[in-house]
């Protein structure tokens, strides 16, 4: 028989993973250390904190939870999910290459082709879908391949392992944004990634009231030159964020169980409406890389996107008005249900000709399903859907 101790649990290590009492009080909460600056007994004589740029013991505590959560060694918290990914670009240098999924983020593809296409990176974006499109721009001056997985808005699925078994023996590092995902569901360092970028924002926080991001990674090495780059740039995220994304993340575990099971009675309840036409949902056997969902990922998360039979703007317009439980909002992952339309909000940064050809269309709707009842959630679908 071993006597290896099992690990800790996820909800378990969501509660308790970075934090420990406090030495000088026993408080069971991290306190949250407003100050910029910390006192030296003599030159060079401290405690381990000089300047609140560089460190600051709520925000040590939180980076200590987001290394834990994706079974990594290290985490990195920034300003947002854009400052984490970001750093990860600026460790590149001119004629270096870079594959990314065609799915991405907006916000993400912007800040490569504005920011980083100009220094003289060249972008090769991707149908990761097929870890073939990946392998065929790989060259000896690939040094980053970035992936989202599952896609926002359509729910894309790339099988992260396959594309780091092209990785093999390559410089080229594997970022994954396991923003929709969340660590509840996959950890990407476990399937060969050497980077985890999150936008806590999202699920992380939990609760709509913070931005911010993350970086995760196992090699002491990258975290060391990740961390150079948080310092020296500075997009640092504040004590009191620190403290309610530490808040937050006690009860991931639990609220993506409930996003789940809710993001699962509404998409089967879409499925079979006579008025919607698809619906993108990685939980369905018959969805494209379902077999890679179903291996990577515990559950298939709250994030459903779906199209109406009538596929004009003003139906699905329509819809996205009126309801009254999930709320008209771009963002995601918090306890409340929202609804947006792609094309006309997160999306409309993205040529038509380009939305097209990635298939959001007019008439999709994106949904995060909350953490309220699926009942609610529905019956408030059935009357917005059914006007
Ligand atoms: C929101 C989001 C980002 C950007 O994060 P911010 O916290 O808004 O800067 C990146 N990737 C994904 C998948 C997101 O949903």
């Amino acid at each position: 028989m071993s006597n290896e101790k099992k690990p800790p649990g996820f909800s378990t290590l969501a509660v308790h993973a970075g934090v420990e009492p406090d030495p000088s009080t026993g408080a069971i909460m991290t306190p949250v250390y407003m100050t910029s600056t910390y006192v030296q007994e003599g030159i060079g004589q401290h405690k381990g904190y000089e300047y609140s740029r560089s460190s600051n013991p709520t925000r040590d505590a939180l980076e200590a939870a987001f290394a834990a959560l994706e079974g990594g060694r290290h985490g990195l918290a920034f300003a947002s999910g854009l400052a984490a990914i970001d750093a990860v670009l600026m460790t590149l240098k001119p004629g270096d290459e870079v594959i990314a999924g065609d799915d991405l983020y907006g916000g993400t593809r912007r800040l490569f082709t504005t920011h980083y296409e100009p220094f003289g990176i060249q972008f090769h974006f991707v149908d990761t879908q097929d870890p073939a499109n990946v392998a065929a721009k790989l060259n000896d001056r690939t040094r980053l391949v970035w992936l989202e997985t599952p896609t926002n808005p359509l729910l894309r699925v790339s099988d992260i392992a396959a594309i780091a078994g092209l990785l093999a023996g390559h410089p080229a590092r594997l970022a994954v944004d396991n923003t929709f995902a969340t660590p509840a569901l996959q950890n990407p360092l476990k399937e060969g990634a050497d980077i985890v970028m999150h936008s806590v924002t999202k699920y992380l926080g939990g609760h709509s009231d913070v931005v911010m991001g993350a970086l995760m990674t196992k090699e002491a090495a990258l975290d060391a030159e990740l961390r150079t780059l948080q310092n020296n740039v500075g997009a640092i995220p504040g004590p009191m964020d620190c403290f309610l994304v530490l808040r937050g993340i006690k009860t991931l575990g639990i609220r993506v169980r409930q996003h789940c099971a809710n993001g699962r009675a509404v998409a089967e309840w879409l499925e079979a409406h006579p008025k919607v036409d698809t619906v993108f949902w990685p939980g369905f056997s018959s969805f494209p890389n379902h077999a890679a969902a179903a291996r990577q990922m515990q559950d298939f998360g709250g994030m459903i996107s779906f199209t109406l039979v009538d596929d004009s703007l003003d139906a699905s317009r329509a819809v996205c008005e009126s309801t009254r439980v999930f709320a008209l909002a771009e963002s995601l992952g918090g306890v409340e249900s929202l609804i947006e339309h792609p094309a006309l909000m997160t999306h409309a940064s993205v040529p038509a000709e380009q939305r097209a050809a990635l298939g959001i269309n007019d008439s999709l709707i994106r949904l995060s399903c909350g953490i309220e009842d699926a009942e609610d959630l529905i019956a408030d679908l059935d009357q917005a859907i059914g006007a």
